[in-house]
């Protein structure tokens, strides 16, 4: 590792490092190994704010030495963390971060003036072979890497609980894949790294004071307000039970497949975590699986609120040692009531509906049929349904020139006018006029989805050095409900060899 001269603020980032205040066993320090020749392909500017580096150089050499494990600022104490996991149902007690590295737990620099004791972890991905490694090189390629960046960015952009990504570098070291691939690195933010399968590791050891340690740490470092509950431990796993509904909530809404939810994939804190072979729906497909080794479909788009609840169960499983399991499978029952009011919540608002009646389960319901049976892009089709004119003569009118371009993006045109008629039905029970309407939809439903093809475009063209697409993707996926009239070319439906792409595990 290259000792550069740091001359631009990244020094000043304030280490917290509290991981390390663990017993050892509990992860692997060890230095990174570095890309060789880095270039920077993308910098969020947002994350870079949240870490109080605004005033960095987006060129500045310190801060690209960083983010491709070639130099670190002082007080930084890079560990591998040790955790398992359930992986596709089957318990795996070999996990760890294989080819990650938390290279130290920060305090952004506005977070050091107001004394907020928020810290953020920085996690270099493709890091090189750790203890926990198995068979894998220690190493994250161009194409996964531009992938996880492009998805928090475009996660967060939509409001939906994510992880965040500061920078995805490139090196001209040669990876082997399925093919030969370029080394690529991204520092993950997050305020914590903390998975379902830390608890699980302890647990299957039987290790009891270690788990009783780690769930103290994550207490007290994530989870303040609990140690006030009358059992701060069911307090703690009522609070990700919550999390962790609303999440599937969201992902079901806009139409995200995770693609791997095993449970060294789950955040202790209900974020959206680990992408790989994620998807976003184009034409609405319920049981879309997007990972290609998922051969059962355990993981298939609308098998993910059930997964959420399975993985809770083992996560509960985990804390049964210190908790009465009567009280635990209390708390899990409560998943089903949470998912269920946070997805109508969601699905209203997608539908512009803000007051809350009996038959908005079966309104939906109804539209996720003929969205399935007709194969109509979904994103797209909340986005027009803003445009929806709900005045009666146009709605009982099969030519009602302004609902004709909804209309046309369904097969089957009569299932459509049915439903059409429903919800025209119910817009009656609302008190805003259409326009209303239509400017709070138009920021529900997102103009701009990180559709996979156009991840797939901004990697090919990075792979030959062109880096302008996945810039253009951060820039509408910021901002994904705004127009962009700029970037219209990225709200474009995909072409026939982008469609219900399945991906590749192996990154
Ligand atoms: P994932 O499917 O990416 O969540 O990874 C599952 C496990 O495999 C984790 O313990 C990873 O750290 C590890 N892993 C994935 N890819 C690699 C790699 N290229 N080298 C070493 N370990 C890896
Ligand atoms: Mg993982």
């Amino acid at each position: 590792m290259s000792k550069a001269i740091n001359q631009d603020g990244i020094d000043a980032l304030v280490c917290d490092n509290h991981y390390t205040s663990l017993p050892a066993h509990f992860y692997n320090k060890q230095m990174p190994d570095g890309i060789s020749d880095p270039k920077m392909v993308s910098l969020n500017p947002q994350v870079m704010a949240l870490l109080g580096l605004e005033d960095v150089a987006v060129d500045s050499d310190t801060l690209l030495q960083l983010c491709s494990g070639n130099y670190l600022p002082s007080g930084f104490e890079p560990l591998a963390m040790k955790y398992t996991g359930h992986q596709f149902g089957h318990y795996n007690p070999d996990l760890g971060d294989g080819r990650g590295l938390l290279l130290a737990q920060v305090k952004g620099l506005a977070q050091v003036k107001t004394a907020d004791s928020t810290t953020w972890d920085l996690h270099l991905k493709g890091a090189g072979k750790t203890p926990y490694s198995r068979q894998g090189d220690g190493r994250a390629v161009l194409r996964s890497s531009i992938r996880e960046y492009l998805c928090s960015a475009a996660m967060q952009g939509l409001g939906i609980p994510t992880t965040q990504a500061l920078s995805v570098v490139v090196g001209s070291d040669a990876v082997m894949r399925e093919q030969v691939e370029q080394a690529a690195m991204v520092v993950r933010v997050a305020e914590s790294h903390v998975r379902f399968g830390h608890f699980e590791h302890f647990y299957y050891t039987q290790r009891l004071d270690d788990l009783k340690l780690m769930l103290d740490y994550t207490l007290t470092q994530h989870f303040p307000e609990t140690l006030d509950a009358e059992v701060p431990y069911l307090a703690f796993y009522k609070q990700v039970v919550t999390t962790t509904a609303e999440l599937m909530a969201h992902w079901q809404a806009v139409g995200f497949v995770h693609g791997v939810m095993n449970t060294d994939n789950m955040s202790i804190l209900g974020q959206t975590f680990d992408y790989g072979p994620f998807a976003f729906q184009d034409n609405f497909d319920p049981g879309y699986v997007c990972n290609h080794t998922d051969y059962s479909g355990r993981y298939a788009f609308n098998q993910q609120p059930q997964i959420g609840y399975w993985n809770l169960m083992a996560l509960g499983r985990s804390l049964t040692p210190f908790m009465d399991i009567a009280a635990l499978n209390e708390t899990l029952k409560t998943y089903d009531d949470i998912f269920l009011a946070k997805l109508r919540q969601l699905m209203r608002a997608k539908l512009g509906l803000q007051q809350v009646q009996d038959g908005d389960g079966e309104l939906i319901k109804n539209l996720l049929e003929i969205l399935a049976g007709s194969s109509v892009d979904y994103s797209h089709f909340f986005r027009l349904l803003g445009d929806f004119d709900s005045s009666e003569a146009v709605v009982n009118s099969a030519e009602g020139a302004v609902n004709t371009a909804i209309r046309d993006q369904f097969i089957d045109r009569e299932a459509f006018d049915g439903w059409a008629a429903q919800y025209q039905q119910r817009l009656v029970l609302e008190s805003s006029a259409d326009e209303a309407r239509k400017i709070r939809m138009n920021q529900t439903n997102p103009k701009y989805i990180l559709r996979n093809y156009l991840a797939q475009q901004a990697i090919e063209q990075a792979a030959n050095y062109d880096y302008s697409l996945v810039n253009e993707l951060m820039a509408v996926l910021a901002d994904p409900f705004a127009e962009h009239s700029e970037f219209e070319k990225l709200a474009a439906l995909p072409p026939e060899w982008g469609r219900k792409m399945v991906l590749s595990c192996s990154s």
